[in-house]
């Protein structure tokens, strides 16, 4: 199946096109960026609003993602405003110093955060599908490592705390295990047994 992917991000599209055996879901990039308002309450909203946006315009099956990183010490600050936490205007390592700050009195199991991805996929309107991934860890008490992107610096999962490696310190097993990819293994095994099963109706 082919999905359009509801942003403008080529290099997201081709994240997303390699997290997927192609053969089952197959993501491009949309013919041009849409701005839509992201306004919803929650991950599933958003992605909602992303994808019937998109579909609404190209009527064609869309593919939308919304992701962020909940810290319990700050409920309610980041989440679905992880982008925007601390203000548009500033830069990202600024964010994670602002983060690191707000969290300096924290410590152990008070700095528990998790990663979510709500991916959804809309075929059509009566045919919409979300998938979750989630991973659990910690808040380091300081910025480690140069890959990855966002606030990977600063998030060490719960697989990886005996090693003491953040999402940034370890691309391959974040490629493989993240948040984004418990989400897109579920979608994966959805419409691989979707296509198995219409393609048994037909024989
Ligand atoms: P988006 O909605 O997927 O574009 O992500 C929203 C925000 O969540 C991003 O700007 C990042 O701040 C954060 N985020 C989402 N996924 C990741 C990740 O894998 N690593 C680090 N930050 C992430």
């Amino acid at each position: 199946m082919e999905f359009i992917l509801a942003s403008g991000n080529q290099h997201k599209a081709q994240e997303f096109d390699e997290l997927f055996d192609s053969k089952i879901i197959k993501i491009i990039p949309a013919p041009k960026s849409i701005d839509i308002i992201e306004d919803g309450t929650n991950y599933y909203e958003n992605a909602l609003k992303k994808a019937k946006g998109y579909y609404d315009i190209f009527k064609t099956p869309v593919m939308s993602d919304d992701s962020g990183v909940d810290v319990e010490a700050l409920p309610g600050e980041l989440g679905i405003y992880s982008a925007r936490f601390g203000g548009e205007k500033i830069s990202f390592p600024e964010r994670i110093e602002l983060l690191l700050e707000k969290m300096r009195t924290f410590s152990g199991q008070e700095r528990r955060a998790s990663f979510t991805c709500v991916l959804c996929f809309y075929q059509n309107p009566d045919e919409i599908y979300y998938f979750t991934g989630k991973i659990r860890g910690l808040l380091d008490t300081r910025s480690r490592g140069d890959q990855g992107f966002g606030y990977d610096p600063v998030f060490i999962p719960d697989e990886l705390m005996e090693k003491d490696l953040t999402y940034a310190m370890a691309p391959d097993w974040k490629k493989d295990n993240s948040h984004r990819a418990k989400a897109c293994k579920k979608a994966q095994d959805f419409f691989s047994q979707t296509h198995c099963q219409s393609k048994k109706s037909t024989i």
